[in-house]
């Protein structure tokens, strides 16, 4: 009987991809670094030959998922020895070594600087090798190994521009765990999106965890606002978008932006993160409420009609009532089209785990579901302010619901309406009919 050797039979690669868009940034690096060793993506985790979780720790409910992942996975291991179990990201970063001997049957931990050594370790893992790599690489060399995205013509595309932070909020595992803060040289930034154009791409997603740094750091690049002004130079390219800003680093250069490029998408993610002083001090965030609330102002004066969107943390340690009822009023004054908004949990490695938090878990909660229910009354209200409208969509794809496309306006919101593939990466017309808790439902004007 013949048999089809295994390097000559398709591999399957099935990827869990955990947290923020930096992490869906990295997935799609994965993917392609993947293909060319061999392996296709697949939905199917049962038909796979190696499974990777890209993982976040940012909050502890992100970080026990991984865990109870790889648990449902091991039954997977034990029905195909050949399978290779792969972690990376925030927690792979956290962890290293010691989660290959926390979980005996995972084949391969890679850290967030090391992705480019995952096909290697793949190819040694199918020989049997397990293997961590989490060093931290600095420096220039650092810049060669961003690797561009190849492939795709989607219609909107990230693209990472800086990677790390230096800021150190009292609260956040990100600088532990994504290393010291750099920036890609503009000219690479440039030249990824001019091809992207090339291949259809209309929208692009500028992505790093404090982009309002950008280039602050390297001695003779641009800063934000010039590589904004840049982007829109490019030919193809008709909407651009950018997150995650830090308020403190919204420079008033970044705001004429806002004025002056009709293709900058009116939107902003601006995490205030809380309304009290004293907790923002706390927190280490390096602005008070009145600088986040006159950066508001000024981003509402420079783009009427600007959708502005945050995270709230609840019930930071030492926050008492008074500093509670600021961020509600805080929210109330900006206006949120939208909000993410979650519960603290003490992060280990950070300065904030060391803090006292006398706070009960059922007044934390209470405290969170006051929040949420006054902003979905507002993100609700906001949707329904748009039926009636005309909005312009850039198509980007078929809806979940079938014969529907889907896209978005330029304020971010998903609108979903009847219409054929044709209008894929066009920006169309559509009136709004109706509005859900989480999207727009329209018709082709
Ligand atoms: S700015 Fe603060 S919250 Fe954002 S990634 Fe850096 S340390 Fe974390």
């Amino acid at each position: 009987m013949l048999h089809t050797p295994p390097s000559a039979r398709e591999k399957y690669l099935y990827l869990e991809t955990f947290g923020c868009q930096m992490n869906v940034s990295d997935s799609e690096k994965i993917v392609d670094l993947l293909k060319e060793i061999g392996y296709r993506l697949t939905q199917d985790s049962s038909q796979a030959d190696l499974i990777i979780l890209n993982t976040c720790s940012i909050r502890s409910k992100a970080e026990h998922k991984v865990y109870s992942q790889l648990g449902r996975y091991r039954e997977l291991k034990s029905l195909n020895g050949d399978l290779i179990l792969g972690v990376g990201g925030c927690v792979a970063q956290q962890e290293g070594e010691r989660l290959l001997k926390k979980v005996p049957y995972l084949d391969i931990v890679f850290g967030t600087h090391n992705l480019h050594l995952l096909p290697e370790m793949v190819r040694a893992a199918e020989t049997g090798e397990r293997s961590a790599e989490v060093a931290f690489i600095d420096g220039e060399i650092r810049l060669d190994l961003f690797p561009a995205v190849d492939a795709g013509a989607e219609v909107s595309r990230f693209v990472t521009v800086m990677q790390g932070c230096d800021n150190f909020c009292a609260y956040c595992i990100v600088p532990h765990v994504r290393g010291r803060e750099i920036s890609r040289r503009s000219a690479d930034i440039l030249s990824e999106i001019r091809g992207m154009a090339k291949r259809g791409t209309r929208e692009v997603t500028l992505l790093g965890q404090n982009v309002n740094s950008y280039g602050l750091k390297s001695s003779g690049e641009l800063d934000f606002a010039a590589l904004l002004r840049e982007v829109a130079r490019i030919d193809g390219i008709e909407r651009i978008r950018f997150t995650t800003s830090h308020p403190r680093d919204i420079s008033p250069g970044l705001i004429a932006c806002f004025a002056d490029l009709p293709k900058l998408c009116s939107h902003i993610h601006l995490p205030a993160q809380s309304g009290s002083d004293r907790i923002l001090s706390l927190m280490n965030r390096g602005y008070t409420r009145g600088d986040y609330l006159a950066k508001v102002a000024s981003l509402k004066e420079a783009r009427p009609g600007i959708q502005i969107t945050g995270d709230m943390i609840v019930g930071f340690p030492g926050e008492n009532e008074d500093d509670f009822a600021q961020t509600l009023q805080l929210m109330e004054e900006v206006d949120y089209a939208d909000l993410f908004s979650f519960i603290y949990s003490a992060r280990p490695g950070t300065r904030a785990a060391e803090f006292d938090d006398e706070l009960g878990r059922r007044e934390k909660q209470e405290r969170l579901a006051m929040l949420q229910s006054q902003q979905r009354e507002r993100t609700q209200k906001r949707g329904r302010s748009f039926v009636g409208t005309c909005q312009q969509v850039l198509v980007e794809g078929n809806s979940k619901r079938g014969g529907q496309l889907t896209g978005r306006t330029s304020g971010n919101r998903v609108v979903n309406f009847p219409g054929d593939c044709t209008l894929v990466g066009r920006v169309v017309g559509v009136r709004i009919a109706r509005a859900y808790p989480n999207s727009l439902l329209g018709e082709l004007i």
